[in-house]
């Protein structure tokens, strides 16, 4: 846990959170300012920076739980994106890993 990390206060429970995924290893949450009608962050439990910092096995581990989390918000039909933004050129403005997935309408692409 790192003191300062917003997710790790999440996941702590001391900052309120809207989960709609948890079990021993990471916790779903719907983003506070979502993008999409689905917005939802996957967050490992144990804090680390970003993709380059983690555990193949945790990111295999939470790349497997997309589907489950795609299918219980209702967009695993139509279809959704997967995003890990990763640095500063990258987008990532929380430094603790999350997977954003993302649907619910037709998504833009590319984005940038
Ligand atoms: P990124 O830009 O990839 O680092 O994404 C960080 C995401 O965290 C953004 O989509 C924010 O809207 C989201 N976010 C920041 N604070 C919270 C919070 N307290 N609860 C839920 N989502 C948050």
């Amino acid at each position: 846990m790192a003191e300062d990390c917003i997710f790790c206060r999440i996941i702590k429970g001391e900052i309120p959170s809207n989960k709609v995924y948890e079990d021993d290893k990471m916790v779903a949450i719907h983003d506070v300012a979502p993008a999409a009608p689905v917005h939802v962050l996957l967050l490992p439990k144990e804090h680390t920076d970003n993709v380059t910092t983690a555990a193949p096995e945790l990111l295999a581990y939470m790349l497997g739980k997309v589907k489950t989390i795609a299918e219980q918000t209702g967009i695993a039909e139509k279809g959704f994106r997967v995003v890990i933004n990763t640095g500063e050129e990258g987008g990532q403005t929380v430094n603790h890993l999350h997977i954003h997935v993302i649907g619910g309408k037709a998504l833009g692409w590319p984005p940038c």
